[in-house]
Formats: C-alpha cells, structure tokens, sequence
C-alpha cells in the first residue's frame, strides 16, 4: 500500500530527553529575538500559543470593545473571524478580488463609506495573505490611513512571504503569525503578534499573562489571558526557524512542479504571483477550473485523487457564507464565492518526494 501523500505537512525531528526549566523564560524570549531579528529591528514581536490568540490580542490594543465594527476579509479560515466575535464585536466581511485572491481595497473602501454614512465608523480592519500570497498591500494600507483606522495583517499563512521586498506581517498596525501544525514552520501550536511599539509589545505580555498588576501580592485590574507560548516550544520554534529558508524553496519548488504540470492545460489556471511586486512562500498550490467545464472535471480529479490516496481540500468556504455569520453584512461582488466553488489544494508539503510528486502527476495526467 502506497502511504497518503498529505496536503501540508512538515518533519521535525526531536530528541528526548533535553534539559530545560519550567522557569525558563529565556527560551521564549530568544525565540521573540530571533523573530525580531528576521523582522528588523524596528519590529516587537510577542510569542503566543496560537495565531488566534495573536489576533484577539491584536483586537483589544486596537481598541476594538463590545458593540464595535471590524472589516474582516471573507475569503479566510474562521480563526481570523472568531477573534471580533471574542471581543462582542460585529465583524463585516469584504470580498476578495482575483489578482490575489485576498482583500479587494475598492470593495474595502465601500464599505467603510456605507457603514459611516450608516452612524458607525468601523473600528479596525483585518486582511489576510491567503494560501501564502501578498495581498495588495499598498492599496489597502491607504485606505485604512484615509480612514484613520487600525489594520491588522494576519500573515499566518505567509511567513515569508514578501510584497515589494518587505516581508509579510510587517505593514500593518499589528501582524501576526501561526505555527499551528500544517503551517510552513510548526511549534505543534503556537503563533506571534508583530507589533510597531515596546508599549504595545509590553501590554500585549500583561494580556496574556493574566494581567498580573504591578505588587507584591496578586493584584488584578484588568481582564486577562493565559496566552503565552511555552518555553519547551519556543525552544522548538527557535530550531524550527531556521528550517524557514528551506521549506521556503521546498514550497516554491512545488509550485514550478505544479506550473510545468498545467502549463498547457486549458481546464486549470493554477494560482500564481501576479507580478515581480509579489513573493509567495507558496504555502499551498491551488488551482481554478475554467468555467465551461468545473463541475466534470472537478468532480472526476477529486475521485481519482481519492483513488490515488492523494489529499486535496476545497478553498475556504467564505465567511459571510458561514451559518455562523449569516447575519452579517457582506461588500462584494461574489468573487470569493467563485473561488470556492471553482478551486481545489493541491498536495504542497515541504517533504513531498520524488515519488510523490510522480504520484500526483499520474493521477492528474489520468483526468486532465
Ligand atoms: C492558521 C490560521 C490562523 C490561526 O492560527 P492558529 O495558530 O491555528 O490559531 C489564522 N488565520 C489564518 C488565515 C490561518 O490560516
């Protein structure tokens, strides 16, 4: 029997038993440095045990309070949403456009228009990098300083990535980052808040740290958290970064196996950079059937890649598509509803072998 080639996954090797303390904050602190070195100096960054937490993290220090409105990109995984919910607050959600597939900065712009000319403006914007890719970042960083209000990256699928030379996490208000088990590098949980400011970093801590005052005995004013990342896997995380480079060209090597693949196929357009501004760590390879013929072929591949024991996923269900968020008003024109309802993930791990990937050819040549 041939093993299951997996959709994301990555190996990392431990060995038992190494000495470390329960006391030992140093390992969480080296791993915050060794992030803050790969960002530049001029960013803080606070280690966390999830990119969730990041995000609600990033909530609260924008000032994002019960009642409130927060612009949330649609086309994501609900992690992004759940955050607003969190806080009581209302998400709204934006359509993608289709360069990128992430936040479109002109239905953006809508919306915030609409909600102010409805009595409330909205109190932060959330766009995401999906599948790895940059988003339009100038054109929706101008936007959110038209306006006046918070942006919040969320790059857990982009660690790497880059638009115009600048790494992705690192153009908003806050960033944040995932190290959840299928992302491009893995603490087996885990995420991080990019922050501009030491205050903003320092509060961030006292959140989620159960915002233990200033005292000799346990004082507490405000609403905490128990959100920090443990030391055993920071400890991890500082290892695990330095693979980053590698699984970095690992993924982009899959993604030119995956472009000679569909190169002369008109069925499929496989998801690319839209031009030289945009540098994807390729975290996962997706493809759009063409129109005329989704439903045939789409159907056929994902029988013979069942066969084949090779995974694929759907793309994200959009958010204002959720039972969940049902409620909530949407700004689009349906482009993230294409998306689902067109694409496919394709197997995009960073240990992908030879033999898989000749796997994976056979199955597709089978139907395409
Ligand atoms: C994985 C992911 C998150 C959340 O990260 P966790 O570490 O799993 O909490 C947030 N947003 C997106 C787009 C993700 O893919």
């Amino acid at each position: 029997m041939p093993h299951k080639i997996h959709l994301s996954t990555s190996e990392i090797s431990l060995k038992f038993p190494f000495k470390i303390s329960t006391k030992n904050t140093n390992s969480i602190l080296n791993f915050e440095e060794k992030l803050e070195r790969y960002y530049g100096t001029d960013k803080k960054i606070v280690a966390l045990n999830s990119g969730t937490s990041a995000i609600h993290l990033a909530l609260i220090l924008s000032g994002v309070k019960k009642g409130d409105e927060v612009l949330c990109q649609s086309f994501t995984y609900v992690a992004t949403v759940n955050p607003i919910q969190y806080q009581n607050a209302t998400p709204i959600f934006v359509d993608s456009e289709l360069d990128t597939w992430n936040m479109c900065p002109v239905y953006l712009e809508k919306a915030i228009k609409d909600r102010i000319s409805k009595g409330k403006k909205p109190k932060a914007i959330i766009f995401v990098h999906i599948y790895g890719m940059p988003a339009k970042v100038d054109e929706i960083v101008s936007v959110a300083k038209k306006y006046n209000i918070a942006l919040i990256e969320d790059a857990a699928e982009a660690l790497g990535s880059e638009y115009k030379g600048k790494k992705c996490g690192s153009f908003g208000d806050f960033g944040i980052l995932s190290f959840n088990n299928n992302k491009i590098i893995s603490t087996f949980g885990g995420g991080a808040l990019i922050c501009n400011t030491k205050i903003d970093k320092q509060q961030a801590i006292f959140l989620a740290t159960q915002a233990k005052d200033k005292s000799t005995h346990y004082e507490h004013s405000k609403l905490g958290y128990n959100y920090r990342l443990s030391p055993l896997l920071a400890e991890l995380g500082c290892y695990q970064l330095d693979t980053l480079d590698q699984n970095i060209a690992f993924r982009r090597k899959n993604n030119q196996f995956y472009q000679n693949l569909f190169k002369h196929r008109n069925q499929v357009l496989l998801f690319k950079e839209p031009s030289k501004s945009y540098f994807s760590n390729h975290w996962l390879n997706c493809i759009l059937f063409s129109e005329c013929n989704n439903d045939f072929f789409k159907e056929e591949l994902k029988v013979q890649l069942d066969k084949d024991k090779i995974e694929y996923r759907t793309l994200w269900k959009p958010m204002h598509l959720q039972p969940l968020f049902k409620k909530h008003p949407f700004y689009g024109a349906r482009k993230s509803e294409y998306l689902f309802k067109n694409g496919l993930c394709l197997p995009s791990g960073s240990n992908l072998k030879k033999n898989d990937f000749i796997r994976i050819k056979d199955s597709i040549n089978k139907i395409l």
